[in-house]
């Protein structure tokens, strides 16, 4: 089974290991010495400093850490921009916080907050600049982008679970080449290909009784009319409740009832569809009782009969009805006569509705 590849790597995300959202370092303290109104780094004590360093890294996400990121560092965008011939001008200008153990606040410079989280200030403009040009949180992407990397998982296990699933052999789909009654079956043709005519069904069970038992139609066996009987109780394939040409498997249940309930799966290897009832609303499958379909009771196509008539004169001669006795052409004689006068003359009509009975009949008679 070929598992088709849809995510080129070229497309995919690049991945990110959690372990770059961990700790590496102890945090340095900020040697600035900055004691002022606005950024006060020397007044942070030691405990302080690592206690922030600690909560940033306590999740080793992308996008915790970055939403972190965004709650301390305030920032608003610069009215007057300083460099514009330079390739990234500076377009924020930002205030950075350390919270103390005291639960406020304290502000610091930017080499301050860096060193105490131990991340590069390259990282923090790139939250700044996807917060502020997006407006969302940490809307991106790298690593961060936990649905991709979710489906991923799903397509990955998808696979593994396809891959479970055993082959099958090439000859169990080609079907029926290794059952044995195909042996017979070449056989006995051989045999009646030898023969240019066989008019008389025995001549066929001649031939089947050298290669197995013999069981004679309308004797042995009976033909019974399923579909009348199938028509009167089951819904009819557009009545289910489910799509039957789109449908790989069928599952059929005998219900509590006696009954018999159908569902038609879309898929091999998954169920989604419920199962229902396959007779009609007040129906049993019990009330299938199909009637034996009685030896020459079928109409026979009046078409096909006058066919018939030509053939055996072609072979017999066209007095062969007259000889019909010594011919062993009995059969075909009254057969021909159930041909009635009104029968010869051409019925378009009559002919399309007994299309079906007559061949089913010529083939139950070997004709
Ligand atoms: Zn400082």
């Amino acid at each position: 089974m070929h598992v088709k590849e849809t995510l080129p790597n070229k497309c995919r995300k690049k991945k990110y290991a959690p372990e770059t959202y961990t700790a590496k370092t102890d945090p340095k303290y900020p040697d600035c010495n900055h004691n002022s109104k606005r950024f006060k780094c020397s007044a942070l004590t030691v405990e302080e400093v690592h206690q922030f360093h600690q909560l940033f890294y306590k999740v080793p996400d992308k996008l915790v850490q970055d939403n972190f990121i965004l709650k301390y560092v305030s920032a608003c965008p610069i009215q007057r921009v300083r460099n514009p011939d330079s390739t990234r001008p500076r377009t924020l200008s930002a205030a950075y916080y350390v919270k103390t153990s005291n639960k406020v606040v304290v502000p610091v410079c930017r080499s301050a907050f860096l060193k105490i989280l131990n991340i590069t200030k390259h990282r923090v403009e790139g939250v700044l600049r996807r917060f502020f040009e997006k407006g969302d949180m940490s809307a991106e992407n790298r690593g961060g982008d936990h649905r991709s990397h979710l489906k991923q998982a799903i397509r990955d296990n998808i696979k593994k679970f396809i891959k479970k699933f055993p082959i099958l052999e090439k000859h169990y789909c080609r079907g029926h080449s290794f059952l044995p009654p195909d042996r017979v079956f070449a056989l006995i043709e051989k045999k009646i290909r030898k023969l240019d005519t066989i008019i008389h069904p025995e001549v066929y069970y001649d031939i089947f009784e050298n290669y197995g038992t013999l069981k004679k139609l309308g004797v042995d066996w009976h033909v019974q009319d399923w579909k009348q009987a199938a028509k009167a109780n089951l819904k009819s394939p557009a009545a289910l409740h489910f799509k039957i040409n789109s449908c790989k498997r069928f599952v059929f249940t005998i219900s509590k009832e006696e009954n018999v309930l159908v569902k038609g799966e879309p898929h091999y290897n998954s169920d989604v569809n419920q199962s229902r009832g396959i007779c009609k609303r007040g129906k049993k499958i019990s009330q299938i009782r199909p009637q034996n379909v009685e030896l020459n009771s079928v109409i026979v196509n009046p078409k096909k009969l006058k066919n018939i008539d030509e053939l055996l004169t072609k072979h017999f001669g066209a007095e062969w009805k007259e000889e019909s006795e010594e011919l062993y052409l009995e059969y075909y004689k009254g057969l021909l006569e159930t041909l009635q006068e009104g029968d010869r003359v051409e019925n378009d009509k009559q002919e399309e509705v007994l299309e079906d009975q007559c061949s089913y009949h010529s083939d139950a008679e070997g004709v």
